[in-house]
């Protein structure tokens, strides 16, 4: 698929809409919010996270908790900003006291992000954490065996790399892992400006066992705010 950028973002703003009033899963019982993404809509660079916490779920917005402030610092540090970037996640509601998602919910929830990608065009997906990585790369090999190692994938109809990296909440728990995040936003900001090889056997992934990345602790409980403007979120870059 593909358009001008502003039909593209012209549709993104109809799947926000769509996504809001989602009733697909269970999940949107629980929740106070769908939690879209947000970012840039024709960004280069895409990240795909688990599922909002209870932060996201009270703002509407991925990664406004304490991992997400550390994912700006890491952003920062590489010379990108969430402007550039479009942040989403795997499940756009949040799992009750944020648990695994289900196996359903994630059959559910699958066809938004895989609109995204489509909409989005993005070159690079860089996956954070276990259970991004393992959905997006369709492997059960472990975040820590392929941090970091990009892979080519055929997502949504599109020639995209993946690039792994541990979840920002990982490092939170083991502040060890921050260096290791940090060299790879390096190779990440490196990739942005690699031509994608023509197929996914261009290169091999590795593989195996690993731990799982949990979200970052929860949040005191706040009143809820308004289901954010699309506009507000969706901020394009000619
Ligand atoms: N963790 C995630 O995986 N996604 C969010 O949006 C926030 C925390």
């Amino acid at each position: 698929m593909s358009g001008s950028a502003e039909a593209r973002r012209g549709q993104l703003v109809q799947l926000y809409r769509e996504v809001s009033d989602c009733t697909r899963c269970s999940l949107h019982e629980g929740r106070i919010q769908a939690v879209f993404g947000a970012g840039n809509a024709d960004a280069k660079l895409m990240f795909v996270g688990e599922a909002p916490g209870a932060e996201e779920d009270r703002q509407g917005l991925p990664f406004v908790g304490r991992a997400g402030q550390l994912l700006n610092k890491l952003l920062d540090e590489v010379g990108l900003s969430r402007d550039d970037v479009f942040i989403a996640n795997i499940l756009k509601s949040r799992p009750p006291a944020n648990r695994d998602p289900h196996p359903d919910e994630i059959d559910a929830c699958w066809p938004y992000l895989d609109r995204q990608i489509q909409l989005i065009e993005p070159q690079v997906i860089a996956t954070l954490g276990n259970f991004a990585t393992k959905k997006i790369t369709g492997s059960q090999t472990g975040i820590t065996r392929v941090r970091g190692t990009p892979q080519v994938h055929e997502l949504a109809g599109r020639t995209v790399f993946v690039f792994p990296l541990l979840h920002p909440a990982a490092a939170l728990r083991t502040p060890s892992l921050v260096e290791t995040l940090q060299q790879d936003f390096a190779r990440l900001r490196e990739l942005l400006d690699e031509p994608l090889p023509n197929a996914p056997e261009d290169l091999a992934a590795a593989s195996s066992v690993s731990a799982n990345a949990p979200r970052a602790p929860e949040a005191p409980e706040a009143r809820a705010t308004p289901t954010p403007d699309p506009d507000s979120q969706l901020d394009f870059f000619a």
